[in-house]
């Protein structure tokens, strides 16, 4: 990772204005999951550790640049201060010359947290003016909120770039170090063998993925309802299946290009609705009657998957292999979650639905890595650059 962190900063009696991504679940006005601001605890804890005063800012939902009282951060500061065990200052803005009296007066060892950046226009605008408010509130800058860091917001982008003007570090926290080293290692130089597994929906939504995957893996396999436009690229019949009409030609291409790379189901659990409840069966790809649909891979699939896997030292899944929200068209997820704890590779997780499986499936801590950002971890594994970490220091 060419960006400093904290640990290659003195931040002692500074200071740190901390991006944190605090977007989390609120329900009847309290947090209905703390697992983003858990996974925030390792970079406040060392900062206050080392001396250093904290100021936290988040956005929270989609507040559209006004204030919406439902989501203010106060039920955030009040969970944040019972896990840290020490009061966290809730303000009432994040700019302004009360909001910038406190930040100037807070003490090394105390933590403050500013009020949702959303609330103002200039945060998804970027605005510099904005940045620069926010960048005066600390003498470094501090990015850990790797689920935003795809996007050139002032608190991702702007603020770093404004600290720096000002002479200040921007500096990665020890969640973006952590999502950087393992994504990064994946993308740039992965231990090999090197297996990347594909499932969700839609190919068009994640070409630029496969696209820098299959350049890069020894092995590509596929699930999900994305398989679906393979094989009928392949011209098999399909059914009621989910096929995305549009990328039967993209995927065309693919099978060409990925070859004997390319590792596609060998069966597939079709349904006569889609429905939990519905009649289900279990055939090959090319036999699927009309007027049912493909929900999930079988169990031949998985064992082929298996084997593929066999000997990897590096893989990447993203995707559920099935319509995993629905517990009969789950099993081959779950089923890949319990080959993949019990791999000895390095095995990393991205996507938002993919994370929520394995969660679900209860192994998350057998996995290496899990990625807290479903949207910046794809872009990322397509090889984009991501504004926010592009802002920090260079080392
Ligand atoms: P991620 O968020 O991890 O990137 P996606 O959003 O691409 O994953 O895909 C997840 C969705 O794909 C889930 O809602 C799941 O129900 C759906 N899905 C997977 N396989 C199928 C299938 N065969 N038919 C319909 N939907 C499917
Ligand atoms: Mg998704």
């Amino acid at each position: 990772m060419n960006k400093r962190t904290i640990r290659d900063v003195d931040v002692s009696g500074q200071r740190a204005l901390v991006r944190v991504d605090f977007n989390v679940p609120l329900a009847g006005g309290e947090v209905a999951d703390d697992t983003r601001i858990r996974a925030a605890l390792p970079t406040i804890e060392y900062l206050l550790q080392q001396g250093a005063s904290v100021i936290l800012m988040s956005h929270l939902g989609r507040p559209k640049g006004q204030v919406v009282p439902e989501l203010q951060l106060d039920p955030v500061a009040t969970r944040l201060a019972r896990l840290l065990e020490r009061p966290v200052q809730k303000l009432n803005d994040c700019i302004g010359p009360e909001v910038a009296e406190a930040c100037a007066n807070i003490q090394p060892g105390q933590v403050i947290l500013l009020e949702n950046t959303r609330f103002h226009r200039e945060e998804k605008d970027n605005d510099p003016g904005f940045s620069a408010q926010l960048a005066a509130l600390g003498d470094l800058y501090v990015n850990d909120a790797f689920g935003t860091a795809h996007r050139a917001h002032a608190s991702t982008a702007g603020t770093a770039g404004a600290m720096r003007q000002r002479g200040g570090e921007a500096v990665a926290g020890l969640l973006l170090q952590k999502e950087l080293e393992f994504l990064g290692r994946a993308v740039e130089n992965p231990e090999r063998p090197f297996v990347a597994i594909l499932g969700g929906v839609k190919i068009s939504d994640k070409i630029g993925v496969i696209d820098s995957l299959l350049e890069r893996c020894d092995r590509l396999l596929i699930g999900g309802g994305m398989a679906n436009t393979f094989f009928a690229a392949m011209g098999f019949e399909m059914g009621d299946s989910l096929v995305e009409e549009a990328a039967v030609e993209t995927a065309r291409d693919l099978l060409a290009r990925g070859k004997s790379r390319l590792v596609l189901p060998v069966d597939v659990v079709i349904a006569d609705a889609f429905d939990n409840d519905a009649r289900t069966r279990v055939v090959a790809p090319d036999q699927i009657a009309p007027g049912w649909r493909a929900l999930d891979v079988g169990p031949k699939t998985i064992s082929t998957f298996e084997s593929a896997l066999g000997g990897a030292r590096t893989v990447v899944w993203n995707g559920p292999l099935g319509a995993f929200e629905m517990p009969n068209f789950a099993q081959s997820t779950f089923a890949l979650a319990r080959v993949l704890a019990q791999s000895a590779a390095t095995t990393i997780v991205g996507g938002g639905d993919s994370a929520a499986a394995v969660h679900q499936s209860g192994l998350a801590d057998r996995f290496t890595h899990i990625s807290t950002g479903g949207g910046a971890s794809l872009e990322f594994l397509e090889g984009k650059t991501l504004p926010g970490v592009a802002a920090l220091s260079a080392v």
